[in-house]
C-alpha cells in the first residue's frame, strides 16, 4: 500500500512520463480512497497545464501574466505539502 508520500512522487513523475502499470495501479487505488491525494493530483495538474500554458505563451508573447493558482487550491497544496513534511 503506497503512502500518501509515495503518491505525490507517483504523482508528479507521472507528469513527466508513463509509469509501469503496477505503479498506475496501485496509485488508482490510493486515489479511489484517499481524498487528499484526489485533490492534489487535481491541483498538481492544473498547475502543470498553467505551467505549460505559460510557458507558451512566454514563446509567443514576452508580456504573458503570471501563473496564478485559485486561493482554494493553494491553501489545499500548502496543506499537502505540510503534511508531507519528514517528521
Ligand atoms: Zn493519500
Amino acid at each position: 500500500m503506497l503512502s500518501c508520500k509515495d503518491v505525490s512522487q507517483l504523482l508528479s513523475e507521472s507528469l513527466d512520463r508513463n509509469l509501469p502499470f503496477w505503479k498506475r495501479l496501485s496509485l488508482w487505488t490510493h486515489l479511489g480512497m484517499c481524498r487528499l491525494c484526489r485533490a492534489f493530483r487535481k491541483d498538481l495538474q492544473h498547475l502543470h497545464k498553467r505551467t505549460r500554458q505559460q510557458a507558451e505563451e512566454i514563446e509567443a508573447d514576452t508580456s504573458a501574466p503570471q501563473v496564478t493558482l485559485p486561493d482554494e487550491s493553494r491553501q489545499r497544496l500548502k496543506r499537502v505539502l505540510e503534511s508531507h513534511k519528514p517528521s
